[in-house]
């Protein structure tokens, strides 16, 4: 069913007082994202921390159902963590890495991911490989399927990049990783909430998502899915009395499900604004919510394209609600304070949190727009006007 634009926006308290085009950054929350914090919040206040998180159990075994449904797990497959890195490191650093190992991942994999990629191979001697592109910018299956071989530990691929909008083949990939011995990782920040997941049909081993960004939820949550089949391959970097429990002097047990990538300490109410968040996109449907956010995003695509000294700049043969482009001898920076200043949020990427895509194609920094569903025909105008009149 069709999105009621009417309802969401009215339920979305920042749609007065903005346009917001950093969806890709952190979206606004709906209020019933905001109330369910509030309300822990005030029960924190008034009965303490320890007290609210007794009664608010089942909210937050929601959140973790909620998770699950959302990807199509069990929800002892999910880790509620502070962030999508949190979630993204728990399984990277649990991987252990020898030498000649390697690693396959994306062209436009997110700074943070290819980081701890350098990170690992210089502690253990373990070889970072990106995959070429195709022609469109995606990951090119022919070639992965050319370098899978029994020495590739990890296939670690961005599905969604945080400087445009291509969409990477994750389900392609995973009918090629399933035939190999190498553990598939998804980092989903940007896709997750924005358009079906399913881990099933994607194959993979692991994935990470935020809360903060397409799904709407709070800032400082996040989430991980570890296959129950992959629990024993990987090792939690580390260890807490949540993760893990100390059943004799000398010994421990790690908790049997995927919370022993958790740690104990949690802001209860993110949490449980996080379930709020995914509950609100279920209820929508994810269907409905992605040919919205990709109608909005071609036709602002469209509408820059015509404009003179613009340049969109997404790859992929599929894309998604972020839309990036440039203008002809003006600053990326400049153009989003003189949006700002009108109240348009767009965000800026730079060469530095996609280093291999950006160097590639010659780009120093490019202006990100990304839309969601509840962004309007007449918002898109908006800042169409605005960039036109630079
Ligand atoms: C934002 C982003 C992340 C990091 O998410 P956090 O919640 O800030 O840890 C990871 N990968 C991609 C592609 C992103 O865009």
């Amino acid at each position: 069913m069709a999105i009621d634009i009417e309802r969401v926006r009215t339920e979305t308290p920042g749609c007065r007082d903005v346009i917001h085009f950093n969806n890709a950054g952190a979206a606004l929350m709906p209020q019933p994202v905001v109330a369910a914090q509030v309300s822990h919040l005030e029960l924190e206040a008034r009965i303490g921390g320890y007290e609210a998180a007794e009664r608010a159990g089942n909210k937050l075994r929601r959140t973790y159902l909620a998770a699950a449904r959302l990807l199509g797990c069990s929800p002892a497959e999910i880790a509620l963590v502070e962030s999508a890195t949190a979630a993204w490191e728990a399984v990277f650093y649990g991987i252990k890495f020898g030498t000649g190992d390697r690693i396959l991942t994306s062209q436009v994999e997110y700074a943070s991911n290819y980081i701890a990629y350098l990170h690992v191979a210089r502690n253990t001697g373990a070889r970072v490989e990106a995959i070429p592109s195709d022609r469109h910018g995606q990951v090119s299956l022919d070639a992965l399927a050319a370098m899978l071989d029994r020495n590739v530990k990890l296939v670690s691929i961005t599905h969604v990049p945080t400087n445009g909008g291509l969409v990477n083949p994750a389900e392609a990939i995973g009918r090629l990783t399933r035939d190999s011995s190498a553990l598939y990782l998804l980092d989903a920040c940007q896709s997750v909430g924005q358009m079906p997941i399913d881990v099933e049909r994607i194959g993979c081993d692991f994935l990470s998502a935020t809360g903060r960004k397409y799904l709407r939820g709070p800032r400082g949550s996040g989430f991980l899915y570890v296959r129950s089949s992959a629990l024993e391959r990987i090792e939690p970097p580390r260890l807490d009395l949540h993760s893990a429990s100390w059943v004799a002097p000398d010994r421990y047990r790690p908790s049997p499900a995927a919370q022993r990538f958790e740690r104990w300490e949690r802001n209860w109410a993110a949490t449980i604004g996080l379930g709020a968040a995914i509950d609100y996109a279920r209820d929508l449907g994810l269907d409905a919510i992605e040919s919205r956010v990709v109608h909005l995003a071609e036709m602002l695509r469209d509408r820059l394209r015509a404009l003179p000294g613009v340049e969109v700049l997404d790859l992929g043969s599929r894309r998604c609600g972020i839309v990036s482009f440039r203008v002809r001898g003006q600053h990326a920076g400049s153009i989003k304070e003189a949006l700002r200043a009108r109240r348009i949020n767009v965000s800026i990427a730079t060469r530095s949190s996609t280093l291999l895509d950006m160097t590639d194609r010659g780009l120093q920094e490019l202006i990100r727009a990304s839309v969601h569903y509840y962004n309007t025909e007449q918002e898109l105008e908006a800042l169409c006007e605005f960039v036109a009149g630079r």
